[in-house]
């Protein structure tokens, strides 16, 4: 066994504490991101749920946007919720903060409407099989370009999907018992993976 992997969760606004728990429950050493220093220090990056605008805005203010698009070069990110918004390369509907451009993906921010604020549901997982996902005022993926993979939708709106290092879902991962998808991340972090198979 090597030594734990580092995953960092972007500490500046949204669900970090309860990212912290899942990689704590993962068995991985966790650390909030939030300068420069911090992000050269991890195996692998989390963008964590909250609010995109903000978390956009901060994300400018510390300088962070060209150094998260070189970080995925070489290691993999999670995004979740806000955090998938902001790995768009373009986002449709009103509201638009700026997204990173991390992944080929059009995405419609809070795309299941205000009435479905927060809901649960059993997806069907590419490669996994059956998933229970909690939804909070969840983005969906509208399309997916060529390099992007789609691992799950829901009612015809995708999402979970992948591209290289990073993977995305719409729902909240760190809020489920179900650590598969956070295992397959840290598998991705080792190396262990062949590039884009699904092997929860
Ligand atoms: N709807 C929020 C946004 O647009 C995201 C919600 C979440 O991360 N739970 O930023």
């Amino acid at each position: 066994m090597g030594a734990k992997r580092r995953i960092g969760v972007l500490a500046l606004q949204g669900a970090v504490s309860e990212h912290l728990d899942m990689v704590k429950r993962g068995g991985c050493a966790g650390l909030a991101v939030k300068n420069r220093a911090d992000l050269g220090a991890v195996d692998a990056l989390i963008l964590p749920g909250g609010e995109s605008t903000t978390l956009g805005r901060l994300i400018r203010e510390q300088e962070l946007e060209d150094d998260i698009r070189a970080f995925v070069k070489t290691r993999p990110l999670l995004g979740t919720c806000a955090g998938l918004i902001l790995c768009a390369r373009e986002l449709v509907g009103d509201a638009r903060p700026r997204p990173l451009g991390l992944m080929d993906i059009s995405v419609e921010r809070n795309g299941f409407g205000r009435q479905r604020e927060s809901f649960e549901a059993d997806l069907e997982v590419e490669g996994a099989g059956s998933i229970r996902a909690v939804f909070i005022r969840a983005p969906f993926i509208q399309s997916v370009g060529v390099g992007a993979r789609v691992l799950a939708s829901l009612d015809d709106k995708i999402v979970m999907a992948e591209q290289g290092n990073v993977l995305v879902t719409a729902f909240h991962p760190e809020l489920a018992d179900d650590m598969r998808i956070f295992n397959y991340f840290v598998a991705k972090s080792s190396g262990a993976l062949a590039e884009s198979h699904f092997l929860l």
